[in-house]
């Protein structure tokens, strides 16, 4: 699985992509293994959307857990959204036979090293977002679009082949 902007969506809060230029996720995407996803799209917000961080910097797993709200600049309470995009989110990898995500970091669904620290002046703690918890709470390993290599050596050490990846592009 791989974030949806990273693969030229604009999808993006701002209504940017993020488009990867990495030579081997393009490699995978040419093979057909890759399936697109934007968590927060589907789960319910718009594009263009205000920006949204997670309370305290306090991370993905406290969001899942019910011990902080992912909010936007403005105050709006936007974790049922993000929830339910990390929700569909598992639900499309676990369908698709994912066993690695590429998702784009810093993103309050989608880090996997690090994300904002609740305070919207640009700030980053270490931290997952909140699809990225939980998607490695099932087991599926998530990797920044910095750490392609990483998650091509993490396929080889448990066994190359695998989900068959169908290259539906959605968000
Ligand atoms: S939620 Fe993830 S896939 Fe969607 S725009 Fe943000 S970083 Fe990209």
């Amino acid at each position: 699985m791989v974030s949806a902007c990273l693969m030229g969506r604009r999808v993006r809060y701002d209504g940017a992509a993020k488009t990867s230029e990495d030579a081997l996720l393009a490699a995978w995407r040419r093979q057909g293994r890759l399936v697109a996803f934007c968590p927060e799209v589907e789960g319910g917000l718009p594009v263009p959307r205000p920006a949204a961080e997670i309370e305290g910097g306090a991370g993905g797993g406290a969001v899942l857990d019910g011990t902080a709200r992912v909010l936007t600049a403005g105050g709006e309470d936007v974790t049922a959204a993000f929830v339910a995009g990390a929700r569909a989110a598992l639900e499309a990898a676990r369908s698709c036979g994912a066993r690695v995500a590429i998702l784009k970091e810093g993103s309050p669904s989608c880090g996997s090293l690090t994300i904002h620290d609740g305070a919207f002046a640009g700030g980053r703690v270490p931290g997952h977002g909140v699809t990225t918890a939980l998607l490695e709470r099932n087991g599926i390993a998530v990797f920044g679009e910095g750490r392609v290599a990483e998650a091509a050596a993490y396929l080889r050490e448990h066994g190359e082949g695998g989900g068959p990846g169908d290259g539906d592009v959605r968000g």
